[in-house]
């Protein structure tokens, strides 16, 4: 058979699937049974399948494609970059200027004390850098004992052995064979579930002292850094109390210990702001990027550090022994350039806080009318719904019914891709959605909502 043959029928891109193809976090043999959907073609916020159906994405890929699919300029750049120079490494006292390019843009749309990059080619090598680079800046300074990192429970940090185990999802531990040794996981701020009869805030306050209790209990003089995604993305987009953030910027300064924001899904864009740092006012020691950017049009990742970290590792190291093949890989650095070039020029990131935002609040907020919906939450284009039995006593449905998974296969069937996070619906569209397509989301959203609590009576 012609492997290149795109003419293929559905059922025949089936069958090769799921005769060659492990999907990543997939329920093989439920696969096997189902068959895999087959992605064609995208434009804009839609997606086609191999049967022509149009599906609106509401989950952006996975929580990248922020400038939307289909942008020819990103081709171009990618050709021109592969004719140029495909490849040459950043080892061995070498660079090239789409390396250097887009360090400089880097250092230039976040905050002034974030100065340097370090490349990697995912989120998950970015968290895994990370965990080298604290305990060598503690070691350069002279405190090699300091190499425990707090990480939450829910977290999701990628799926390398030190990312998964930064992570807080209990599947991933029990299938690690092992974990990193030195990481702590403390209570997550997701009040909804959590908070019982506590407000909001102060659900907050207690959430950030368990950062405070955990470093007493390890001992301040071993705690290295505190690692935390400014909003939980794959947790199920746990947006967490006003009161959360300033107490734990609070206590990592008391204790002296870093801060890491891994920015992941919140940078480039996502809260409106160009980092989720931004709009908490954060001011990271480390901060690990990937997904938004190159809007996931190719495979890069990174660690913006700031500068004490830098002028450690620079003044006081010899080499830091750590890197990737492809760090700063030219392709995929001059198509993430690209990517921020478009994003500037076309003021994604302002229309978002000020116009597409404050929209989609007002339209998915609605959504929490629904029987089913517990609560409708939303921070810049990102989007929760918690799927209840009982509204009032925030009661949920019993795991086996699967709720949330119902909803995600209805929503396909229907059109739209949301996902599901246990019984939470999460959303994370393109930044350049417009209100009309945001109307088509929310109805169709409602509608899949409708059919799953039919199936539920
Ligand atoms: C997706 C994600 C990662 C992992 O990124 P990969 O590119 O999949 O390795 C890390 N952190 C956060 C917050 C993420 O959402």
């Amino acid at each position: 058979m012609n492997q290149t043959n795109t003419q293929l029928s559905t059922a025949q891109w089936q069958h090769l699937d799921s005769r060659h193809h492990l999907h990543p976090f997939t329920d093989y043999k439920a696969l096997k049974k189902k068959g895999s959907r087959i992605i064609v073609r995208a434009e804009g916020v839609y997606l086609w399948d191999s049967d022509g159906n149009r599906i609106l994405d509401a989950m952006a890929g996975l929580w990248c494609v922020n400038i939307g699919y289909g942008r020819v300029e990103l081709a171009r750049v990618a050709s021109e970059q592969m004719q140029q120079l495909p490849y040459y490494n950043n080892f061995f006292q070498t660079t090239h200027p789409p390396g250097v390019a887009l360090s400089q843009k880097l250092a230039a749309i976040t905050q002034p004390h974030l100065n340097h990059v370090f490349f990697t080619c995912s989120g998950s090598e970015a968290n895994d850098t990370v965990v080298r680079m604290v305990r060598r800046y503690w070691a350069l300074l002279g405190h090699p004992e300091k190499q425990v990192i707090i990480s939450r429970h829910n977290a999701y940090h990628g799926s390398t052995i030190a990312a998964a185990t930064l992570g807080g999802m209990q599947p991933m531990h029990e299938q690690s064979v092992v974990l990193l040794p030195g990481v702590e996981h403390i209570m997550q701020p997701y009040w909804y579930a959590d908070g019982g009869e506590l407000s909001a805030e102060e659900f907050g306050i207690k959430a950030a002292h368990a950062l405070a209790e955990r470093i007493d209990a390890v001992g301040s003089h071993k705690v290295a850094a505190f690692i935390a995604e400014p909003i939980q993305g794959a947790g199920g987009v746990i947006i967490p109390p006003r009161s959360y953030w300033p107490e734990i910027k609070k206590i990592c300064a008391q204790h002296e210990i870093l801060l890491i924001a891994d920015e992941v899904i919140c940078g480039f864009g996502r809260t409106g702001k160009w980092f989720g740092s931004d709009y908490y006012d954060l001011r990271p020691d480390l901060m690990p990027i990937a997904k938004g950017l190159s809007s996931g049009y190719l495979p890069i990742g990174g660690v913006m550090v700031g500068d004490k970290v830098a002028e450690t590792i620079v003044e006081k190291g010899g080499e830091f022994a750590h890197g990737f093949t492809y760090s700063g890989h030219p392709v995929a650095a001059a198509v993430a350039a690209e990517n921020i070039n478009i994003m500037q020029r076309e003021n994604i990131v302002d229309r978002v806080d000020q116009e597409i935002a404050p929209y989609f609040k007002g339209k998915w907020s609605q959504l929490a009318d629904h029987p089913l919906v517990g609560e409708a939450r939303s921070l810049g284009l990102l989007g929760a719904l918690e799927l209840v039995k009982d509204k009032t006593s925030r009661e949920f449905y019993p795991a086996q019914l699967e709720v949330g998974n119902r909803c995600r296969d209805i929503c396909i069937d229907n059109g739209l891709v949301m996902r599901a996070v246990g019984d939470k619906m999460v959303v994370s569209p393109p930044l350049i959605i417009s209100k009309e397509q945001i109307d088509e989301l929310v109805e169709l959203a409602a509608k899949c909502l409708d059919l799953t609590q039919q199936t539920l009576a």
